[in-house]
């Protein structure tokens, strides 16, 4: 046993659907624009760029359900519906024909996003870091094991802000899909179990306010409803 100076903090992890033992997490990486619709409403041309990464905390994400605080130091909090991959095998520059083989599960998750920060952080060439980055950014359902769910390359994704539809978007229209997301970003970084891969969300991003209830999903892996307090 190592010998702290103090008790470190625990391994932050996501249920499975159906199971008690939980998923430890490790790292959670985020795809930035992923559906043609979207990049054209952040400003971009979905034909020419390559996909491009970030991060959050693990520790970031937290049930989509029940209460989700709204984050300090922001007036334009942001919903994005995404398809969220786990990574059940690492490994590093891993071809696209071989990736599948590393999921271990599929959710469905949102990209809380402080829209000012990122807004002002763009402008200036600043990371986005604690503008995607901040605690409870992350909500996200309890997994889904490929034996149950498959690999899942169409159906609907969607958003809802207090019953009113604001994203409907479908998983074709993944510009990079999950092998090609999965191969690209393992040339950037080794992939370790326990890595989750939020893929991008389709176009209609908006704000949210505390008190709004916020509901969405994707068709066979399944929804959540959670509120901003
Ligand atoms: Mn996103």
């Amino acid at each position: 046993m190592t010998d702290y100076v103090f008790t470190p903090a625990t391994t932050p992890s996501l249920a499975i659907e159906g199971e008690e033992a939980r998923f430890p997490l490790r790292r959670v990486y985020c795809v930035g624009q992923n559906y043609a619709a979207h990049t054209r409403e952040m400003g971009h041309d979905p034909d020419r760029e390559l996909p491009f990464f970030f991060s959050k905390p693990a520790d970031a994400v937290i049930p989509a359900s029940g209460n989700v605080p709204y984050p300090s130091q922001t007036e334009l909090l942001h919903y994005e519906v995404e398809l969220v991959v786990a990574i059940g095998v690492g490994g590093k520059n891993i071809a696209v024909d071989n990736a599948l083989e590393h999921v271990w599960g599929y959710t469905v998750g949102v990209d809380l996003t402080r829209r000012d920060l990122q807004t002002v952080a763009k402008k200036a060439g600043r990371p986005w870091d604690l503008a995607k980055g901040f605690d409870a950014s992350a909500p996200t359902n309890p997994l889904l094991p490929v034996s149950k769910v498959g690999h899942p390359v169409k159906g609907i994704i969607w958003l809802s802000v207090n019953g009113e539809e604001r994203q409907n978007g479908h998983l074709s229209e993944l510009i990079w899909k999950v092998p090609e997301v999965i191969s690209l970003l393992s040339e950037a970084v080794e992939l370790q179990p326990g890595d989750l891969i939020f893929t991008g969300t389709p176009a209609g991003v908006g704000e949210i306010k505390r008190g709004d209830v916020v509901t969405g999903g994707i068709k066979n892996i399944g929804t959540f409803s959670f509120t901003i307090v």
